[in-house]
């Protein structure tokens, strides 16, 4: 996709229809998803402001996800705008056909959680994984995500653009690497956050306080 290419607004149907399927991935949070997220640091306050679900029942082209954990990209108002997938699984994803994160074919990649960007005031937070995204919002720091460097788009400079520093949370690896750089190079304001771990495995192990001294 080009870089300049604008964002395609959804059809009043394809609202509907994300809107409903969310709604219902939302009722089918099983025991075992709910542990897999208190796991991961995600209470069910978090679960239920970022609409997190259960693909029991999927909704027509999201057959492939069945069983899996539903991740909304919520617009600013809270409405539905993609989802994409995690294999909750602990297999050998492509033995199945499929990713540990799955997207919806031919999708447009967008910002996770942009809501933060209006509601943020001089900083705030790009993480690489949604998950991580949810933990730092749940720590009061508004975040966004870009899971991936394919996913950057110079729209997504644009939005972050206004901001006095940007903060970037990308995985310690090879990816995390190209994201950060991808951004840092974009907009002057990025600042890499030298992680050892990823968010969540690094809030899980050493708390909310080694995020913050991070930032120092
Ligand atoms: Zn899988």
């Amino acid at each position: 996709m080009a870089e300049h290419e604008p964002l395609t607004p959804l059809s009043q149907s394809q609202r509907e229809m994300l809107e409903e399927a969310v709604s219902t991935y939302q009722t089918h949070v099983t025991a075992e998803a709910a542990k897999y997220l208190i796991d991961r640091g995600i209470g069910r306050d978090e679960a239920l402001a970022f609409r997190l679900g259960i693909v029991a029942d999927p909704a027509p082209g999201h057959e492939r996800h069945r069983g899996m954990l539903a991740i909304p990209y919520l617009g600013r108002d809270g409405q539905p705008l993609t989802v994409r997938f995690r294999c909750l699984s602990e297999h050998n994803h492509r033995d199945y056909f499929h990713g540990k994160y799955n997207t919806i074919k031919d999708d447009t990649p967008r910002m996770f959680n942009v809501g933060a960007v209006h509601r943020a005031g001089d900083e705030i937070h790009v993480c690489e994984g949604e998950l991580d995204a949810i933990i730092l919002n749940k720590l009061g720091l508004p975040a966004v995500a870009i899971p991936g460097a394919n996913m950057w788009f110079g729209r997504h400079r644009r939005m972050l653009a206004g901001f006095s520093r940007v903060w970037v949370w990308a995985d310690p690896d090879d990816a995390g690497a190209e994201l950060a750089s991808k951004i840092t190079r974009a907009l002057r304001s990025a600042k890499s956050v030298r992680l050892r771990a990823d968010v969540t495995d690094t809030y899980l192990a050493e708390g909310a306080d080694a995020l913050s001294a991070l930032m120092k």
